[in-house]
């Protein structure tokens, strides 16, 4: 059969996918001595897919196609996230956008809205995956909001809550007053700024602060225990002069205050500081509780008397001026250029205000369950240093051991309308940070599939994703996993890196520099797309990326299918048996012992996940070995059944990386070994 002069990918990897998902092929058969499986990062609902999933499909296809290729139950569950807080944000920007207020749209009606909004992302989202080649089990996608997936979210938190992993509190929380909500600790980034560091005088203190518009919510003044200097007011209530007239305020030990700061004399404002909150836990019978002084805007409250109303940066410099006028302020003190770390929200960069409220849901990660077995942060470090979970690269599980250390109980409860409601909670309504029920994923999407999944693809083969998202994502999967069903959710973790443009920039639409991945599969094809993304890429390394490799890539898939016309042409008369490598010359015996090579190596770096040594290896094969060397050889003397069998070896060994062209020149072989190339046998 003669393949066309030229290969058009537009035109064939449709009908392939296609051909593919109605055969069947991605379906794993159940019960095979060997299973492998991924489950899905489900991609969030509210948007186009980016060049960073076309890279996660890549390198889980690669792994996918390989294991279904040497005989295993290879499942790839694919899924959708509802994605909470992220798509809140992506949905009030599009009601930004057309005018309308959130505030005015009854939550019922908003809710629907959303809904739709995130179906048909998830619909759009799903048929890009299709274009992009995941060849991924369509007969077990599950999404977040799916009723089977919100029960078993909803059993896991009502085995925390018997356990005693849960409260309710009243407590201080990251609050971001432009989206409304509390942020979990993984969701604030820390920024340095430059602001002034005041000295105020207060009583026989001088008191160093940036903040001096959260005085009026001091409730006592604290010094270091040893410092010789205050020790005489310790325990004793002093009087102080504040731009609201004289005050009485206590004054406390506390070996937390540095004795180098400013004067070695502090604040202590429990409600707007986790630090200061923290001294007052440590002083609950000595002094009066938390103030709360700006309210959840970021506006004074009635406790600042003449400046309620007032944003904090305005009320901070009318303050300011007012104490200079009643000499409150040291002005001469003030350190102008005061360099600090100022906590934010990721999404938006507001300043994080620490803020005490009501009904915040917790669960303890340090503290053992009732039943005395491990805390949720014991049952991961010990699994991870058992080396029951292995990370690639290596370098990851010291990161992850290292954050383990410092975590503090997770706020699980948000403000916003969109996600999972927490049950149980009266009145007022809160949803689960999303995180609580991705954290959650891979059992709870095994578990709602098919009858007897769980028990055979749980624990997961690897589990593959972003460096970005370790803690917000893969600690959470490792610590619910274990705790919910006694076994690690999976046995590697791969992490990739981020895709920068060529200047290791990251890629963003206002720098003009993003690459849309649907946009170069039109024009240069996926196989193009995936070869060049999974080229360059070692594991946990951000990748440089440039359309130049995609056009590199394509010019391969060209020479691969000018090669394939060459051997067609040459075996057109030829009916060559189905095994049969034997060699006549030189040439044939180098270019059998090349491919053995090749295929043992190739082999090895796929196992090793060392994807890109292999994709390297096989490009250098197939182009610089078989095409430069042996082709060329054989337009003297031809040996068709030696061409055909290194030509078909090859295309399986290229399958994995570039599915789509292999399989269209598979199709055309006379010595197939099996009715598509997506099932054929791997090379031994
Ligand atoms: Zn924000």
């Amino acid at each position: 059969m003669e393949l066309e002069k030229i290969y058009n990918p537009k035109k064939s990897e449709e009908k392939i996918y296609e051909m593919w998902e109605k055969g069947g092929y991605f379906t794993p058969k159940i019960g095979k001595a060997k299973n492998f499986t991924i489950i899905m990062p489900p991609p969030n609902a509210n948007g186009a897919l980016h060049l960073g999933h076309a890279l996660f499909v890549s390198l889980q296809d690669i792994m996918i196609r390989y294991h279904r290729m040497k005989g295993d139950s290879a499942l790839w569950l694919p899924g959708a996230d509802h994605a909470g807080f992220e798509t809140q944000v992506v949905f009030d920007k599009k009601l930004e956008k057309e005018g309308r207020k959130k505030s005015e749209i009854p939550k019922n009606q908003l809710l629907k809205e959303m809904m739709d909004f995130t179906l048909e992302n998830k619909r759009e989202m799903e048929s890009q995956l299709r274009k992009l080649g995941a060849s991924c089990d369509w007969t077990r996608n599950k999404f977040t909001l799916d009723k089977d997936i919100i029960e078993t979210i909803y059993a896991t938190f009502a085995k925390l809550k018997k356990d005693g992993l849960i409260y309710k509190g009243n407590r201080l929380v990251n609050w971001c007053t432009k989206h409304q909500t509390t942020l979990s600790d993984v969701e604030i980034r820390y920024e340095e700024k430059i602001d002034p560091l005041y000295y105020i005088n207060y009583g026989p203190f001088k008191l160093a602060t940036v903040r001096p518009e959260t005085k009026f919510g001091d409730t006592a003044i604290a010094v270091n225990p040893k410092d010789k200097r205050y020790k005489k007011y310790v325990g004793k209530e002093v009087e102080v002069e504040t731009v609201l007239g004289k005050a009485k305020i206590e004054v406390i030990a506390d070996e937390s205050v540095d004795m180098e700061f400013g004067t070695g004399a502090v604040k202590v404002t429990p409600a707007h500081d986790f630090a200061d909150y923290e001294t007052w836990q440590r002083h609950k019978n000595e002094i009066p509780g938390p103030k709360i002084v700006i309210d959840k805007y970021g506006k004074m409250n009635e406790l600042a008397g003449p400046y309620q109303g007032m944003k904090i940066g305005e009320a901070r410099e009318k303050i300011v001026q007012d104490m200079i006028a009643k000499g409150l302020l040291d002005e001469k003190a003030t350190e102008k250029n005061y360099k600090h770390n100022v906590a934010v929200c990721y999404k938006c960069g507001t300043i994080i205000e620490p803020t005490l409220m009501d009904n915040q849901w917790f669960v303890k990660m340090t503290d053992p369950p009732a039943n005395g077995k491990l805390s949720l942060r014991d049952l991961a470090v010990n699994a991870v240093k058992k080396g029951e979970i292995k990370f690639i690269p290596k370098r990851f599980e010291k990161i992850f051991l290292q954050w383990m250390e410092k975590l503090r109980d997770w706020n699980i409860s948000r403000q916003i309308p969109w996600g999972i409601p927490i049950p149980e909670q009266g009145n007022d309504e809160q949803v689960f940070d999303t995180w609580f029920s991705s954290g959650q994923w891979p059992f709870a999407t095994l578990q709602n599939t098919q009858k007897g999944d769980f028990e055979y693809f749980y624990p997961t083969s690897v589990m593959e994703t972003g460096a970005d998202i370790l803690f917000f994502w893969v600690a959470r999967m490792v610590m619910l996993g274990i705790y919910t069903t006694g076994k690690v959710p999976f046995k590697n973790v791969y992490l990739h890196g981020l895709v920068r443009d060529k200047d290791k920039q990251k890629m963003s639409k206002s720098k003009g520099n993003v690459i849309n991945p649907l946009g170069v599969v039109d024009e240069y094809g996926a196989d193009a797309l995936r070869m060049a993304l999974v080229f360059a890429n070692s594991p946990g390394q951000d990748i440089p990326f440039s359309e130049d490799k995609i056009i590199a890539q394509k010019r391969f898939a060209n020479k691969i299918w000018n090669a394939a016309r060459f051997v067609m042409a040459q075996t057109e008369n030829e009916k060559p048996k189905m095994k049969n490598e034997k060699p006549k010359t030189k040439a044939d015996e180098e270019i059998l012992k090349a491919l053995r090579e090749a295929t043992k190596e190739i082999t090895k770096n796929i196992e090793d996940f060392q994807f890109h040594e292999a994709a390297q290896k096989i490009y250098h094969f197939f182009w610089h070995t078989f095409c430069d060397v042996y082709i060329e050889e054989c337009k003297k003397e031809n040996n068709p059944e030696v061409l055909l069998y290194v030509l078909r070896e090859s295309l399986k060994l290229l399958h994995p990386f570039m599915p789509f062209i292999t399989e269209q020149i598979y199709q055309m072989l006379p010595n197939k070994d099996a009715k598509v190339l997506i099932i054929a046998p791997w090379p031994e």
